[in-house]
């Protein structure tokens, strides 16, 4: 339904055409604009999340970054145990920004980002 917003800062709004009565706001005694969005946020674009993921020294880290291990790993239910220093490369962000997804020795692993560092 056809709507009018004001865009001088105030973000007020009416049903029917008309200026904006709000004191103090930059567009006051102006004709607000007319706005067909359903959704109630006049056209706003959603401020998308942004996950940032970072390794154990706070450097930023994105899919298909190299890494290593900063720790001995046992791998949980086997007596593999990935060694400090242990490289791997092509990691994959989760949901999660404390978790990498990775391949290490054949296996599809998770590992925590406190973990690692970026190489
Ligand atoms: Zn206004
Ligand atoms: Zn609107």
């Amino acid at each position: 339904m056809t709507h009018y917003i004001c865009k001088g800062g105030c973000g007020g709004s009416s049903e029917e055409m008309g200026v904006c009565e709000t004191d103090g706001c930059a567009n006051q005694w102006e004709m607000m604009e007319e706005c067909n969005c359903a959704d109630g946020k006049h056209g706003k674009a959603e401020v998308a999340e942004v996950l940032v993921v970072k390794d154990s020294n706070g450097t930023v880290l994105q899919d298909g970054d190299d890494v290593v291990l900063i720790k001995d790993l046992p791998l949980r239910g086997s007596s593999t145990v990935y060694k400090r220093g242990t490289k791997v490369t092509n990691i994959k962000l989760t949901d999660n920004a404390d978790e990498v997804d990775c391949r290490l020795g054949g296996s599809a692993l998770v590992l925590r980002t406190e973990f690692l560092k970026k190489v």
